[in-house]
């Protein structure tokens, strides 16, 4: 035996023991690399390719790091200030039991929570049937013919909405009218929105100034909410008819879980419905993340925002699930944009889809009307008790007017100290005190209720007269009389054993980063550690309502100040605001704080934003939403920012130049060396620089933007801190600001945080504030040495793939010295021209080799642009660079004319098993090339479901509903 000599304790009780976890390069592989490479060191390496100009002048200011049961004990001291009470507040956020097979099996499981939005539609069919389930779910609730993917919450889904109606409508005012009986933060977010696009915002207080407005002529749409924020029910046919008779749109807010009663906004003659579908399984988690929803009238689905999964074939004739009608998006359509939504909510939409086949019609049917029973008996047990209320009708709310603010106090205080919230209503001068049931509540908490209004001495209501049933406070002529869900996805898998296979059938279609690397440019698809996500489902974060006081809230107070801090230290601004709840949510509050700086100086004339040819779709659409004129720069043969073009231009447009938008290092991957200068041009023209943080994941503790000249940057927590990307969303789009633009981060005055310059972006005062602990733990479990490391290794396996491809594929951009930042573009154009192969070819070939496909054809057309990230193991990479080289080697066999341009491996990627089993083989290559195994993977090859999906077929026959079974006949 080996005896081993004793060692110091302090080595023993090694504190960053997850950095090695997290990154999944040894020091021996580092060597192997390095020397692929031709670099020394890896120091050498990160010193020749990170500008000196820009270095950073010290170490972070972190914590050290601590180990993954430090972190997480220090966590939940933190989650242990939140004081989690029984909540009634309701105002859109309602407790809700998440059913433990799908919390176990999509919201705390990686082959969820780790797939990447579903551009690449072979490797997405699962999460997509899911989505498709979402959207009839939508449909069917609401009575609208159309619904997408997911919007971010609800009042930016209202938002929205204003916008959509805006482009669709044929009304020419200029004004949106609102309901008063709107929740405030939807009121709140609206007006945020309205005021830079020049809509004047007309907010409604009663139904007679309601019924005046909507027969006016200057408006172009009208929003209310049902059932209402004070729980008011009415029928909203009349005001449509009025509404279309002046050619504009009606929108309105609906809650999914009273919609199972209620007659529908479709049959009312809504235009646009909107809502969130938290209540759906999802907890309230302080404010998200949710899925908002959208649905339309079947003419505006060409103009609405968000992700809509639809319908195709395959090559083999079979139904297919894609993403429909991209050509709307950003990606294409730039500043035209129908929205700046890129990240959306697709895992929250994903557990409300399966909430529902869960409970199927009938299972929703009986919750809905628990809620509502139970409201009717609290409602006629307060009337026992005197207590006066607003509305006779009712789903789930009463709102009370307790006569003064003094007696709303009391009854508040008395509730808390029963450890239950009441929602202190922002009207009637405090008199009045809100009431929310939902799936959660129970006979006890209705007589604690009771308690809480009763008088001294006054007897108490008792259940007992109940007991044979109680009419719902819902009008006759407002009950629901449609069907819903009635396909059969919805009423079949209904026992556990059922769900579970249903759930875990449809993961197993996909691919996430728990089978194999996702090495998608600019997305960052690297390690969520388990000990990163597990903090998310406690209690003391999940069970929290974003409106509770705030002396509740402490632990999210504190975690946000943490947050912010360390946020801070790793991009060198002097402050950030945590609300926007993705990356396009930070580049519009990025780009609110500069128009309301210039504006603050009386320069509110400034509103060019120069942009160059090579940014994110999101940058222009983003720039349009702040009433910004976007002013496209060329880039050079280099890749890089043209600085002479820019300079032309700011000089042009010195005057008006409000800012300038870059993403650094650049979308094509490079550490361009003029960057500096760059911002001191722009300053000079009176701009601010926004420097786009998605490639923040190769300077975290190597260059800061605050330092080198950025004024703004978003970061995105889902790509470079850790947050999973869970199939299209959540995301957190922190904004990051130098100091004296801190005064024009966003504000929340629903939330309490009065004062500021610039409204609320978002529905809650923390944005996505459920999934902060996943980055807080990163950053805790790292420390800046961790960080630093992780950078650098990052742009290590971005140079060890660009280097061993080289011979392949070039790269093709790279800084002077050959080498590229932490992502690569390799050319494939050229391919077109000898063998007929496109980048989508070789995308859709990696799937036959197990691979979710690089980032095809952004930023370069007809390119694919690898990001490997820190967290891939050498293995995995080489694997990766082994199937490029045999898919090269495919090619060549193409161009030495082996195998005819229409008839290759490529052509008909990817194989499905089903294709490679028919009883004659009738192309040119034989099966086994189909297969595509690479011998260490015999034993576990990816089968994609289906062959490549028809993309023209699906926007043809555009159809975004369940498949009927018929269709698989
Ligand atoms: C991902 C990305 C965005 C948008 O972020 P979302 O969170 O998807 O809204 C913006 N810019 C760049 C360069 C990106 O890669």
């Amino acid at each position: 035996m080996l005896m081993q000599a004793a060692r110091p304790l302090g080595e023993l009780e090694n504190p960053t023991e997850f950095i090695p976890r997290h990154i999944g390069i040894s020091e021996a592989d580092e060597a192997r690399m390095l020397s692929v490479i031709g670099e020394a060191s890896r120091r050498a390496l990160i010193e020749g390719i990170v500008p000196r100009s820009i270095a950073r002048a010290s170490e972070m200011k972190l914590p050290p790091a601590v180990g993954e049961a430090a972190a997480l004990e220090e966590l939940q001291a933190i989650a242990s200030r939140n004081r989690v009470l029984r909540s009634f507040i309701g105002q859109g956020y309602h407790g809700t039991h998440t059913p433990k097979v799908i919390l176990r099996n999509i919201l705390e499981n990686p082959a969820w929570y780790t797939a990447y939005t579903p551009y690449q539609a072979e490797i997405s069919q699962g999460r997509m049937e899911a989505l498709v389930n979402f959207q009839t779910l939508v449909c069917d609730l609401t009575g609208m013919p159309i619904a997408n993917a997911s919007m971010l919450d609800e009042a930016t889904a209202a938002a929205e909405a204003m916008t959509l109606a805006r482009r669709s409508v044929k009304a020419k005012g200029n004004t949106f009218i609102v309901s008063g009986e709107c929740h405030p933060q939807t009121i709140e977010v609206i007006h945020t929105r309205a005021a830079p696009l020049g809509i004047t915002v007309k907010v409604i207080r009663s139904s007679e100034e309601w019924i005046e407005a909507i027969q006016g002529d200057d408006y172009f749409a009208a929003l209310n909410q049902y059932p209402g924020t004070s729980g008011w029910l009415a029928d909203w046919t009349e005001s449509a008819k009025a509404i279309h008779a002046k050619q504009a749109a009606f929108i309105l807010a609906a809650d999914l879980l009273a919609l199972v009663l209620l007659k529908t906004p479709g049959e009312m003659g809504a235009d646009i419905v909107v809502g969130t579908t938290q209540r759906f399984g999802m907890p309230m988690g302080a404010g998200g993340p949710h899925a908002a929803y959208m649905a339309c009238r079947d003419e505006y689905k060409r103009s609405m925002p968000g992700r809509l999964v639809g319908v195709s074939v395959d090559s083999h004739g079979n139904p297919a699930y894609r993403l429909a009608l991209q050509t709307r998006e950003q990606h294409i359509r730039r500043e035209k944009a129908t929205s700046n939504i890129c990240t959306a909510q697709v895992l929250p939409a994903v557990v409300a889809s399966m909430y529902a086949v869960y409970h199927g019609p009938q299972g929703l049917r009986r919750i809905a009307q628990r809620v509502a029973a139970y409201t009717a008996v609290l409602a006629a047990g307060l009337e026992q008790l005197g207590v006066k209320r607003l509305h006779d009708t009712a789903f789930d709310t009463l709102t009370l007017d307790l006569g003064s603010a003094e007696a709303a106090d009391a009854v508040h205080l008395r509730a808390q100290a029963a450890g239950m919230n009441l929602r202190r209503m922002h009207w009637a001068n405090g008199r009045c005190v809100g009431i929310s049931l939902d799936e959660t509540s129970t006979r006890a908490d209705i007589e604690a209720l009771w308690r809480v209004f009763a008088a001294e001495g006054q007897a108490l209501p008792g259940f007992e007269r109940f007991e044979k049933g109680i009419e719902p406070r819902i009008p006759a002529e407002l009950r629901r009389s449609s069907e819903f869900l009635t396909h059969p996805v919805f009423n079949s898998h209904h026992s556990e054993t059922g769900m579970l296979r249903y759930i875990r059938a449809l993961s197993d279609k996909d691919l996430a980063l728990d089978r194999s690397m996702i090495p998608l440019g600019s997305c960052t698809m690297k390690l969520n550690a388990t000990s990163e996500m597990i903090p998310i489902t406690w209690p003391g974060f999940a069970d929290v309502h974003p409106f509770a006081p705030p002396e509740q809230l402490a632990g999210y107070a504190e975690l946000d100040r943490q947050l912010r801090a360390w946020l801070c230290e790793a991009t060198g601004y002097a402050g950030v605001s945590l609300q926007p709840n993705a990356g396009s949510q930070g580049e519009y509050a990025g780009l609110l704080a500069i128009k309301a700086w210039h504006e603050s100086r009386g320069e509110g004339h400034r509103k060019v934003c120069l942009i160059p040819s090579s940014a994110h779709g999101t940058n222009p659409a983003s720039a349009q939403m702040v009433g910004m004129q976007v002013v496209v720069t060329a880039c050079d043969e280099m890749g890089n920012v043209d600085l002479a073009d820019l300079e032309a231009k700011c000089q042009a447009h010195s005057d008006k130049l409000a800012a300038v938008m870059i993403t650094y290092p650049s979308t094509h991957g490079v550490f361009e060396t003029q960057v500096k200068a760059l911002c001191e041009i722009v300053h000079r023209h009176g701009g601010r620089v926004y420097v786009d943080g998605a490639n923040m994941n190769a300077l975290v503790g190597v260059a800061a933007p605050g330092e080198f000249g950025g004024d703004v940057s978003h970061l995105n927590l889902h790509k470079t801190f850790c947050i999973p990307h869970g199939g299209g969303g959540p995301g957190v789009g922190p904004v990051c600001v130098v100091e004296d633009l801190v005064p024009f981060l966003p504000g929340h005055a629903t939330g309490g945080r009065t004062g500021h310059a610039v409204g609320a972006v978002s529905a809650a005062p923390l944005g996505n504030a459920a999934v902060l602990p996943i980055s807080w733990m990163y950053c805790r479990m790292m420390g800046a040495e961790g960080l630093r490391q992780a950078t650098e290794v990052a742009i290590l396996s971005a140079n060890y793939i660009s280097a061993r491809l080289r011979d392949h594929y070039p790269t093709l951009y790279a800084s002077g010295n050959g080498h590229v930042a932490h992502e690569c573009i390799l050319d494939l154009r050229p391919l077109k021209e000898t063998s007929g192969v496109t980048a989508e070819d070789v995308a859709k070939r990696l799937i036959d080799y197990g691979f979710h496909a690089p980032t095809l054809s952004f930023p370069v057309a007809g390119t694919l642009m690898v990001e490997p990230t820190e967290s891939e193991t050498l293995e995995e990479i080489d694997r990766f660079i082994a199937a490029m080289i045999a898919i090269r080697e495919e090619i060549r066999r193409v161009e030495r004319g082996e195998w005819p341009q229409d008839d290759n491996p490529l052509k008909h990627a990817p194989h499905t098993a089903a294709s490679l089993m028919t009883d004659g083989w009738s192309h040119a290559y034989p099966r086994e090339a189909g297969a595509a195994v690479l011998d260490e993977r015999r034993h576990a090859k990816y089968w994609p479901p289906v062959g490549r999906v028809d993309n023209v077929y699906g926007d043809r026959n555009l159809f975004c509903s369940c498949v009927p079974v018929s269709a698989y006949a």
